[in-house]
């Protein structure tokens, strides 16, 4: 092989095996690392996690109330998104859309609703999540907008 290919080679394959260690491909969404929410009395928070009959078809990532929320990559805002049906103090969240990927970021109280965002750009702020679910791990729950692909690879 020629001598410039091989270098090329090993950069890349560095490139990757940093990206591999130091976990996925979004910024950090919310405090110092994108942490899953373990289990707590109100449940798990990884992907497809029991919800009495139905499966938790996102990731929670754990966030203190009132912290500011990052993008997790470069992309549009596309409009308001809510978890819920009902009102609540937390019913509130926000449609990203780009890099490849499409997600529902929920409990989240954007700063904007629509436009260009950057990767680790301020998003907007948690909501008071303790408020609604007393003793709960705080988090924000993120889900593809399809519900069926798991962004856990990539925080
Ligand atoms: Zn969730």
């Amino acid at each position: 092989m020629p001598g410039h290919f091989v270098k090329i080679l090993v950069v890349v394959l560095c490139a990757t095996t940093v990206a591999v260690a130091y976990g996925g491909t979004w910024a950090t969404m919310c405090q110092s690392s994108n942490r899953v929410r373990g289990c707590d009395f109100h449940g798990c928070g990884h992907f497809n996690a029991r919800r009495g009959t139905r499966l938790h078809k996102g990731v929670d990532i754990v966030c203190r109330d009132g912290s500011t929320v990052y993008a997790p990559f470069t992309g549009n805002l596309q409009g308001i998104s809510r978890p819920y049906s009902k009102t609540n103090a937390i019913n509130d969240g926000v449609k990203l859309s780009g890099s490849g990927f499409c997600v529902k970021m929920f409990y989240i109280k954007p700063d904007r609703y629509y436009g260009e965002i950057q990767k680790g750009e301020r998003l907007g702020t948690m909501l008071q999540m303790q408020s609604v679910y007393g003793g709960i791990t705080s988090h924000l729950h993120v889900q593809s907008c399809d519900h069926s692909i798991d962004p856990t690879p990539n925080v």
